[in-house]
């Protein structure tokens, strides 16, 4: 049969990754915090620990999703002394310094440490639209590949643990992105009472032509030649201003497009405004940040 595995954490998404593991027939051990959030895995076969560390001793390999870095302290540091010689795959969302710190204690436990970033809501996990990042050791990846198969794609990026909560932080940088975007085209056009289900199709097709600008600015980025453009920063500067003062005209909020204004007047300020707006990158990596 399936090799066992164990999930500790039973949210919406640690639920998700135990039903997918389940459904593949692999024996699953889970654990939650809150007991009853195990109930309807046990009806499907799974077995529910009374402890974390109950848990992990039934497996080879164990996926944590947490809510955060700070709970998977907490619930694996009493559970350290089980981890010796076995696989912890964490997949909680955290930064690049967070995984590389729990790869460093789960070594000093003696066990494998493989971080993850899930690329997927829950309803996805185990179809063919998930994508989960993994970095880290790169043994223990391929040695449970097959396992982690059940939850969707699986990419490994490399050996540095930190390096899928940097893919999976970039990702959701650019995601919230295009959702704060598209919340600000909604609520211009509702202040003139445009229903938000009409406006969208217009929306989507518009992100879809720009996001076909994106290789190019990559390269770009990539060679640091900013002069290819027929839209120049100076001008894109000058129309945003238009974004800003058509919000306050029609009683829509601009916290969300303020924070562009200001690293544009920058670029300019510095001398890029001939450039395309690729130069904008660069100029994210220097101070002032944080600000
Ligand atoms: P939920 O809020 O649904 O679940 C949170 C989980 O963390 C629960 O199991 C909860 O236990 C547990 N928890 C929180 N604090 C503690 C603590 N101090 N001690 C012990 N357990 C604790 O979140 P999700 O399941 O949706 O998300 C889990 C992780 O997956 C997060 O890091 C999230 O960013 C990531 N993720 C989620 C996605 C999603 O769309 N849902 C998408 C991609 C990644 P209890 O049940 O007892 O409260």
């Amino acid at each position: 049969g399936r090799p066992p595995v164990t999930v500790i954490g039973l949210g919406d998404m640690g639920r998700a990754l135990a039903g997918a593991f389940l459904d593949r027939g692999h024996p699953t051990a889970v654990w939650n915090r809150t007991a009853s959030r195990a109930d309807a895995l046990a009806a499907r076969g799974a077995t529910v620990a009374a402890t974390p560390a109950e848990a992990i001793a039934a497996s080879p390999l164990t996926v944590v999703c947490l809510l955060d870095d700070g709970a998977v302290r907490k619930v694996l540091e009493p559970a350290a002394a089980t981890l010796r010689g076995r696989t912890l795959v964490n997949l909680t969302n955290g930064t690049p310094g967070q995984a590389r710190e729990t790869a460093a204690w789960a070594a000093g436990q003696g066990a494998e440490y493989v971080d993850g970033g899930i690329m997927a809501v829950p309803p996805m996990i185990g179809g063919p639209g998930a994508l989960v990042l993994y970095s880290g050791s790169p043994a223990a990846f391929t040695g449970h590949e097959a396992t982690l198969g059940a939850l969707g794609a699986a990419r490994h990026l490399g050996t540095d643990p930190g390096l899928a909560a940097l893919y999976d932080v970039a990702l959701l940088s650019a995601m919230y992105g295009m959702f704060g975007g598209f919340f600000q085209a909604v609520a211009l056009t509702r202040s003139e009472k445009v229903p938000a289900a009409e406006f969208t199709p217009m929306v989507a097709a518009w992100l879809g032509a720009m996001m076909e600008s994106l290789p190019a600015l990559a390269e770009a980025v990539d060679s640091g030649d900013h002069s290819a453009t027929g839209s120049n920063l100076r001008m894109q500067a000058a129309a945003y201003v238009n974004l800003l003062d058509a919000a306050r005209e029609q009683g829509v909020g601009t916290e969300l497009m303020e924070p562009m204004r200001a690293l544009l007047d920058r670029a300019v300020a510095a001398g890029h405004g001939d450039g395309d707006l690729s130069s904008l990158v660069d100029l994210l990596r220097t101070a002032p940040a944080n600000g």
